[in-house]
């Protein structure tokens, strides 16, 4: 088997939506309008945008050994993903409770984590040789931050290439920001980090000097449908978002981003066009509704770019 060019480590959940009309009171039972399940976790939507965009992708993560871990597998199966997977003897697949009003479109969540929220720098160390073989690693905060250490760590003493999506965001430590070749928050990432709110590209390119000045080698926000702010020291570039497309959903849209980007960059394209390959990711998966289920075939991205 060929080595995986992309490695991911992150979080597998099943994601299960319920339809409702408004949120129960504590103490209340609803009748629901509906129900679905499917593949969630920013980082397996991640990678499963990346396989589809094209890369060799191995996921680096734990589950338990339960119904939800096989939809993980058959998901992983499906796509062509290599499960880098430890299975836990005690702790269950990870799970997310998704409350969804379909005539607003709002929702309310709650992640577990399960079995892959007990994920350390020893359970990495276990799988350093997929991430040193890789040419590009990625990683987010979904997980506990002494693995996603561990990970950028081992990424940046072999040269590969290290992206770290700060996603959900927390205060990170000292240590942390010149591991990573690339940080990329969304708005309200970059907000929560930086204290710059990043609401017109001046002040994105603040939050980005931000980000820089405590030793990231690029900046990558992700502005919704304003683009991704390419921002180094020696470049500044705001690529903009995919036009001429619906957007219906943009659920995983950053994970779409952060997946096409890092394909492209594992290909050898510049990093200026992978940003633009991971806008036309975006961009398509925001026309469908879903997560992993919508993100774009590698077809689709280059019609989109053609
Ligand atoms: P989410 O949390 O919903 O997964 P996010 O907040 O992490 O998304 P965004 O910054 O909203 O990420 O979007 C990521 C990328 O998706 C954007 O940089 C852009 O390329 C694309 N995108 C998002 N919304 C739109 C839109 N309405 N039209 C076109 N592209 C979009």
């Amino acid at each position: 088997m060929t080595a995986a060019t992309v490695a991911i480590l992150g979080i597998f959940v099943a994601d299960t939506a319920y339809m409702a009309s408004r949120l129960p009171k504590i103490g209340e039972t609803l009748i629901g309008s509906g129900f679905v399940i499917g593949p969630g976790g920013k980082g397996s939507n991640q990678a499963v945008a990346a396989a589809r965009a094209g890369a060799k992708v191995a996921f680096l993560s734990k589950i338990g050994k339960d119904t939800f871990g096989d939809l993980a597998l058959a998901t992983w199966g499906a796509e062509g993903i290599e499960p880098k997977v430890a299975v836990s003897q005690t702790d269950g697949t990870g799970a997310a409770f998704i409350f969804v009003n379909p005539q607003t479109g709002e929702n309310a969540i709650i992640v577990y984590p399960g079995a892959a929220g007990t994920l350390g720098p020893a359970d990495v160390e276990a799988e350093a040789a997929t991430i040193r073989a890789a040419k590009v690693f990625v990683t987010q905060l979904e997980q506990p931050l002494p693995a996603a250490e561990r990970g950028l760590e081992i990424a940046k003493a072999a040269g590969v290439t290290a992206i770290l999506n700060p996603a959900p965001a927390f205060p990170l430590p000292d240590t942390i920001w010149p591991l990573c070749d690339y940080v990329c928050p969304n708005e309200t990432e970059a907000a929560m980090l930086t204290g710059i709110d990043p609401d017109s590209d001046d002040a994105a390119r603040a939050a980005g000097d931000a980000l820089l000045a405590r030793g990231a080698g690029c900046a990558l926000i992700t502005l919704g449908a304003r683009g991704v702010l390419y921002h180094t020291a020696a470049t500044s570039v705001v690529v903009p978002a995919m036009t001429g497309i619906t957007a219906i959903d943009t659920t995983g849209a950053g994970d779409a981003f952060v997946g096409g980007f890092s394909a492209a960059l594992a290909e050898g394209r510049d990093p200026v066009a992978a940003v633009r390959f991971g806008c036309a990711t975006a961009g398509l998966s925001v026309t469908r509704k879903g997560a992993a289920a919508a993100m774009p075939s590698r077809a689709e991205i280059d019609a989109l770019l053609d």
